[in-house]
C-alpha cells in the first residue's frame, strides 16, 4: 500500500467509486465519483487529533467487524493510505443537528471542510483492471449457528480482528466475560460445501481455521475442537502446517458443525456427527468461531454491469476461459485479479492479480490493437435504424447515429466479437459478419454439398 501510495506513476484515489465505463480497448472513459470526506487532503497531516476529541465515540468500528468503537470523524484502519480521515455524515453530530464541530476547532492544520462536496473524475485509460475481493458469507444465513446470539459466537474476520495486535483487545484473545477462553470450537465450511448456502467450497478456509486454532493454542490455554468434513492444505507448506496445528493436541473431529446452542448459563454446545466414529457428538464451550467461506460482494451485480463483465454461477466475475485465460474478461481490455474471480487465499492473489497487470502492461506497451477482423458490418443503405441490433447486442458494440435527417447503427470493431446476434436479427438483413456473409456461407454449403454428391457418385461406380 506504502509503495502505491508513493510510487510517482500511480494516482490513488480512494474513497472513491467508479460510476460509468464507456469506450474500448486502448480507450475508455471513465467516470469515477470522488466522495466528500469533509477533510481537506492537501491541508491535513494525519495527526489524528480530530478522532481523538470527536465526542461521539461508541460508533461500531466496521474495521473491528463491530468488536470494538470509532468515533464519527475516523482514520478507517491504522495502516490507511493515506492517512486521512473521513466524517461519517450519517452519524456527526454536526451533520445531524447543526451544532459540534468540535474537529472542525481543534485541527490544527485547519483541514476541516463541511463545505466538502462530491466531485465527478473524468478519466481516459487503456486498460482496466477489476480487483474488487470478495465479502465473507453472513453466518446469519445459516440460522442453525445462531450467530448473533451470543457475543461469544464469533465469525473468522472477528476473530481475525480480535486476535490482531491492533485489534480491540489488542491481541487478547477473550471472551465477552473479559477473559481468556477455556474451550473453543473452531467451526469449518460455514455457508460452503453445503447446498443450503453455497455448494463451493472456498478453497481458503481450512487453512485460516487451522491458523485460528493455532492462534488460540498460541495465545491460551484452551482446548480447541476443530469441526471439519475433510481438510483441504492444497499449497507450499499447507499440509506442514496442517500436521504442525496436529502436534498442538489440537482435537480434530471429522464432521461437520450442525448446529450451535446458548445455554442458559451462556456456555455453548456445539453439536455435530462424528463421521468417523459414526456417532453424534457435542462439546460444551466458551467461545465458537464460524469460519465462513467467501462469496461475492453484494454489490457484484452493479459492478459487473458497470464493466460490461460476466458473472460466473456462483456469482464471481467470469474469466474469458478457465484454463487459458483466466486474468481476461469477455470485455478486451478488461482485466479480473485476486478474489473478485474465484475465492482465493494471498500468495494465489498475488499471482493472479501480478498477472492481470502483466496484460496490461504487454497490452499498452505494444501501442497498437490487433483485433479480430471477423466483425459485423452494416449496410447503412439497407438499414432501417429500427435499433433492434442495438438492445441485442451483448458487447454494447452497436450504436445509433443520425444520417441524413434518419438514423442508422455502426458497429464497433474493437467492441464487436463478430457473434452474429445482430446479422440473425436485422429484419432488413443490413448487417452482415465479415468473412461470413451470405455468400461465403451459401458458397461453403455448395462446395460441402458438391464433394458429398461426387463422393456418392464414385462409390456407385
Ligand atoms: C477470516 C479470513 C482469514 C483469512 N486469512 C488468510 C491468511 O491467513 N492467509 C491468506 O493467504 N489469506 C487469508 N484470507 C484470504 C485473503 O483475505 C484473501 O486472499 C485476500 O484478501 C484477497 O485479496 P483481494 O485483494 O482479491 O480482495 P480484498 O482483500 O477483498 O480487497 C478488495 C478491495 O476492494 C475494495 N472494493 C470492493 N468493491 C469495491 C468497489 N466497488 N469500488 C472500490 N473498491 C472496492 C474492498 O473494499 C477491498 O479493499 C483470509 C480470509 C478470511 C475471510
Amino acid at each position: 500500500m506504502m509503495d502505491a501510495g508513493r510510487h510517482p506513476n500511480i494516482e490513488l484515489l480512494t474513497y472513491s467509486e467508479v460510476e460509468e465505463v464507456s469506450g474500448y480497448i486502448g480507450k475508455f472513459e471513465v467516470k469515477v465519483r470522488k466522495k466528500a470526506r469533509y477533510v481537506n487532503a492537501e491541508l491535513c497531516t494525519g495527526c489524528g487529533l480530530c478522532q481523538e476529541k470527536c465526542p461521539r465515540k461508541k460508533i461500531p468500528s466496521e474495521f473491528d467487524e463491530g468488536l470494538g468503537n470509532r468515533s464519527a470523524i475516523y482514520i478507517p484502519f491504522p495502516q490507511a493510505i493515506p492517512r486521512i480521515p473521513v466524517v461519517d455524515a450519517e452519524h456527526c453530530t454536526y451533520f445531524l443537528k447543526q451544532k459540534c464541530r468540535v474537529c472542525e476547532k481543534l485541527c490544527p492544520a485547519e483541514a476541516i471542510d463541511f463545505e466538502q462536496e462530491d466531485e465527478t473524475l473524468e478519466l481516459e485509460v487503456g486498460a482496466i483492471i477489476v480487483a474488487t475481493g470478495f465479502a465473507q458469507f453472513d453466518a446469519k444465513s445459516s440460522p442453525q449457528y445462531n450467530y448473533g446470539r451470543s457475543p461469544d459466537i464469533i465469525d473468522g474476520l472477528q476473530f481475525e480482528r480480535m486476535s490482531s495486535a491492533t485489534g480491540p483487545t489488542e491481541g487478547e484473545i477473550i471472551t465477552s466475560k473479559g477473559v481468556p477462553p477455556k474451550r473453543v470450537a473452531v467451526v469449518h465450511c460455514v455457508g460452503a460445501r453445503d447446498e443450503y448456502s453455497n455448494a463451493y467450497c472456498s478453497r481458503v478456509c481450512c487453512m485460516y481455521a487451522l491458523k485460528h486454532a493455532h492462534l488460540v493454542r498460541d495465545k491460551t490455554d484452551a482446548e480447541v475442537y476443530e469441526f471439519y468434513m475433510d481438510i483441504r492444505a492444497a499449497g507450499k507448506g499447507y499440509e506442514e502446517f496442517y500436521e504442525r496445528v496436529q502436534a498442538e493436541e489440537v482435537y480434530f473431529v471429522r464432521g461437520r458443525g450442525a448446529e450451535v446452542t446458548v445455554l442458559e448459563d451462556g456456555q455453548l454446545m456445539v453439536l455435530a456427527e462424528d463421521t468417523i466414529m459414526g456417532r453424534p457428538v457435542s462439546a460444551k464451550v466458551d467461545m465458537v468461531i464460524l469460519d465462513a467461506g467467501m462469496v461475492p460482494y453484494s454489490d457484484a451485480g452493479q459492478v459487473a454491469s458497470t464493466f460490461g463483465i460476466g458473472r460466473s454461477e456462483d456469482g464471481f466475475f467470469l474469466e474469458a476461459h478457465p484454463k487459458l485465460r483466466p486474468v481476461d474478461t469477455n470485455t478486451d481490455g478488461i482485466f479480473l485479479g485476486g478474489a473478485c474471480q474465484a475465492p482465493r487465499d494471498v500468495p494465489d492473489t498475488v499471482a493472479h492479480a501480478s498477472a492481470a497487470a502483466a496484460q496490461c502492461l504487454s497490452l499498452l506497451s505494444r501501442g497498437v490493437v490487433t483485433i479480430s477482423p471477423t466483425v459485423a458490418v452494416v449496410d447503412e443503405e439497407l438499414c432501417s435504424g429500427c435499433q433492434v441490433c442495438i438492445a441485442l447486442c451483448p458487447y454494447s458494440a452497436i450504436s445509433f447515429v443520425s444520417h441524413n435527417g434518419t438514423g442508422v447503427v455502426k458497429v464497433n470493431e474493437a467492441l464487436c466479437k463478430g457473434c452474429g446476434t445482430c446479422v440473425a436479427a436485422c429484419p432488413a438483413g443490413a448487417i452482415e459478419a465479415r468473412h461470413f456473409t451470405d455468400r461465403q456461407i451459401y458458397a461453403e454449403i455448395e462446395g460441402l454439398l458438391r464433394g458429398l454428391r461426387l463422393e456418392a457418385e464414385e462409390a456407385r461406380v
